[in-house]
This record gives C-alpha cells, sequence and structure tokens, in this order.
C-alpha cells in the first residue's frame, strides 16, 4: 500500500504535498511512514498548523530513506516547515509530526502536533478514536442558538458573575464547554479556583516559563456558592442526564476552592438529585476529595502525564503536595465507591515506552479505576521527550495503537474514552 503524500508548508503559511516524499510519524527517535491503513480522515474541526524554526522530515521514495529538508526540492529559494494536526478531541495521537528543531526555536505553543499526511484529496491524520460522542462536535453548535441561550441565561441569572465569565469563554476562548451551558446540552463547565498547587510545563491558564503564551486567562474572583449552585441548578434541571464539573482550563485546581465548593454542591444536592456532579482536579488533597465525595460529589478525573512519581513531578512540579498524594485520592474515591478516571496526558515516544506501560499495568491492578480518558498532551513534544529523559532513561516505544490494545486486553472492565460520563452510564463500559 502506497504511504500517504508529504505534506510541508511555506512562510505564508501556505500548506502542500510533495508527491515524491511520503508523510512521517515520530515517537520520539522512532520514525515510521504514514500509510492508509495507520491513519484515518482528519477528523471534522481539526487543525492544521505549520510549526516555525523546524524543519520537516520526510522519506524520499526515490532515494528510499528519510530526510530532512528545510528547502522545497521543486523550488530551492523556498524554505518549507512541517505541518501537524491539532485533532478534535475523542482522537487519540499515534505519532507526532515529524521534526528536527533549528538551534535557536523557541517552545512550540500549547497544542499537540499530531502527524498528518494527504491522499486522494484529503488529509489523513494518525490517530485511533476513543470516543464515539459529539459532545464538542462544532457542527452542533450554531452561533445564534448559543446567543439565543445567553439571552435567555441573562433573563434567568442576571448578576450571576459565573455567567458572566462563561460568556466571555464561550464567544471569546471559543470554549465548548461554555458554549455546551448556553446551549443546554451535557456537561457545563464550574470554573471556581484562582490559584494551583501543582505548575504543570504545559498549564493552560498559568505559564511561567514566558515564552509559551497561555490559551485562557484564569478566573479572577471566587464565586459564591449561590452563584455556583445556580448556575449548576441552572443547567441539570434543564438537561436530560446533565454533567456539572469543577476544574476547568480556565482556573488554577478546584481542591484549592474547596471552601465554596463544599457547601454549593451541599446546596445543589438539597434541592436536586438530578445529573452528575463531577470534579476535574490534580487530586492534591486527598482528604478533601474525600469530604466532596461525602458531600456529594459523583464522579472525581484525575490528571496524570504519568504513573511514575518522577515522571509526573517533573512535568507536574507540585508545590505543596507529591505524587503519593495523588494516589491516596484515587484510593478514596475508589474505597467510597464512586467514579474515578484518570486524565491520561498522553504523548507518542513517551506514553507508549515499555516502562511507562509496565507502570501502567502495576497502577491499574493496584487501584481499579473506572475509567482512562486519553487525552492528548497539549505541549510541545520534543521538550517533553527531553523532560522525561531527565528522569527517565528512553525505551524503545511500542506504539500507541499497541498500548492501547494490551490495555484494553489486560484490563476488560476499564473504560476508554475522553469525556466524563453521566451516572446513568457509569455502569457501560
Ligand atoms: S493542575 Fe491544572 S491549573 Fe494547576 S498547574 Fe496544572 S494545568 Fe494548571
Amino acid at each position: 500500500m502506497k504511504p500517504l503524500k508529504a505534506l510541508v508548508a511555506n512562510q505564508k503559511g501556505e500548506i502542500f504535498d510533495l508527491p515524491d516524499y511520503a508523510a512521517v510519524g515520530m515517537a520520539a527517535d522512532k520514525l515510521i511512514t504514514l500509510s492508509p491503513k495507520a491513519t484515518k480522515n482528519m477528523p471534522y474541526g481539526s487543525e492544521l498548523m505549520y510549526l516555525p524554526d523546524r524543519h520537516p522530515i520526510l522519506f524520499d521514495l526515490k532515494a528510499n530513506r528519510y530526510e530532512v529538508l528545510s528547502r522545497n526540492p521543486d523550488r530551492p529559494d523556498e524554505p518549507i516547515f512541517p505541518v501537524a494536526a491539532f485533532n478534535s478531541p475523542g482522537f487519540v495521537n499515534t505519532y507526532v509530526s515529524a521534526y528536527r528543531e533549528e538551534p535557536e526555536a523557541d517552545f512550540l505553543p500549547l497544542f499537540s502536533y499530531g502527524a498528518v499526511g494527504w491522499q486522494a484529496g484529503k488529509f489523513r491524520s494518525a490517530v485511533v478514536r476513543v470516543d464515539r460522542q459529539r459532545r464538542q462536535d462544532l457542527r452542533l453548535m450554531p452561533y445564534d442558538r448559543i446567543i439565543d441561550g445567553i439571552n435567555d441565561m441573562q433573563k434567568k441569572l442576571p448578576k450571576n458573575r459565573l455567567r458572566a465569565h462563561l460568556e466571555n469563554c464561550a464567544l471569546v476562548y471559543g470554549c465548548p464547554a461554555a458554549k455546551n451551558f448556553f446551549l443546554g446540552r451535557s456537561e457545563a463547565p464550574i470554573p471556581t479556583s484562582r490559584r494551583c498547587n501543582a505548575q504543570c510545563r504545559g498549564c493552560l491558564s498559568l505559564q511561567t516559563n514566558n515564552n509559551i503564551p497561555v490559551s485562557q486567562q484564569r478566573i479572577k474572583f471566587t464565586p459564591s456558592p449561590a452563584e455556583i449552585a445556580d448556575l449548576a441548578l441552572a443547567h441539570l434541571d434543564r438537561v436530560k442526564q446533565g454533567i456539572i464539573s469543577f476544574g476547568q482550563g480556565c482556573e488554577g485546581d478546584p481542591l484549592l476552592a474547596y471552601r465554596v465548593i463544599h457547601p454549593a454542591i451541599q446546596i445543589i444536592r438539597s434541592t436536586t438529585t438530578r445529573g452528575t456532579i463531577n470534579m476535574n482536579t490534580n487530586g492534591s488533597k486527598p482528604d478533601l476529595v474525600a469530604k466532596l465525595l461525602g458531600a456529594g460529589l459523583d464522579s472525581v478525573r484525575i490528571s496524570l502525564n504519568s504513573v511514575r512519581p518522577d515522571c509526573y513531578e517533573a512535568y507536574f512540579q507540585p508545590k505543596d503536595y507529591r505524587f503519593r498524594h495523588v494516589l491516596k485520592s484515587i484510593e478514596y474515591a475508589i474505597n467510597k465507591g464512586k467514579y474515578i478516571s484518570v486524565n491520561y496526558l498522553n504523548c507518542p515516544g513517551f506514553t507508549d515506552t515499555p516502562a511507562e506501560y509496565d507502570a501502567l499495568k502495576s497502577f491499574l491492578t493496584q487501584l481499579p479505576i473506572n475509567m482512562i480518558q486519553w487525552r492528548n498532551l497539549n505541549f510541545d513534544p520534543q521538550r517533553y521527550w527531553n523532560l522525561m529523559q531527565t528522569v527517565t532513561t528512553p525505551t524503545n516505544p511500542i506504539g500507541m495503537v499497541t498500548l492501547l490494545d494490551r490495555v484494553r486486553i489486560a484490563f476488560p472492565a476499564l473504560k476508554f474514552g475522553y469525556f466524563n460520563p453521566p451516572k446513568e452510564k457509569f455502569h457501560i463500559i
């Protein structure tokens, strides 16, 4: 089967294919040509990007070898750049775009950089699908209906600062979760926390590395329990199998806003049993997690880039906690019979190494969680591999597809996905 044609971009950002070259995927030092079988039509809503200060690695079909190109072979005066796909939610990158950095290259912005090629008039991404839900499908989010929803909520919650904050998220940042709140669909975001006790290298709302732009500003106020409860009830009252989620990209960690979240959950659960109350968190404070579960929190999703303490702490840079505290939070949720997911921030070339896979097997055996949400790590892949190599010896990747297959076989009761499930579907694998 003929490999996909290589894609490159020129300085104007115009993307075109090079017919004499095959597209290449990368996983740390491992290179592979992209085949039609190992790729899918680029998912709707995905975005193409070109990578500045970097040179594409392509496969020369005539010379039958990998090559790093800096100029268009058909137009030697034209510099060319690698192309990558920021794939839509629910699709896991199996390889990243293949490239070599220039010495003075800066960090790439906070996106994931999936490998992509060209075939029969279509872009094809190196991905595997883990969630079929269309929860964040932009085709189901017509602008005029969002505006109608905003007008309705302005009448319903006129003084609610959270409602106003989410308007900005929906209209300025284009946040699909905020749009879903105004559309009255599935899962609504409830940001509350201005602070965090971790310093993730790829934090979307606060960057200490000045060269990386943040994707959205952190919330600037702490909503009251009443503001939280009113907004949550406005959603749960009208949405079938509705979910409200603490812990969003535009805030710190919700556990640091415990003093407003705990009473808010009590208000919500004293008013209705409808819907699911979920928290996305770093899980750093197990005692608070236990109290929130006791107050009525239905499910918890804990973010991890690795299940190995050194690799976790190298990326999360925890300030006042350690990896063992995160494990304790997971243990508490399991012991309380609550639904617990891991938000597994994956990057081909690290997540699919034998060492990480072995660690994952013992983690899942020790802590039988309900679900893994496979999430592409939105961080410069080359800098991430470099960082991980400061705390662990790199091993040859087995491939993301192989990794998912092996985990699925070894842990048949473990749910794979991308989105937090409603409690009505907790039993569904
Ligand atoms: S836990 Fe969340 S808010 Fe805190 S640093 Fe990491 S990404 Fe940012």
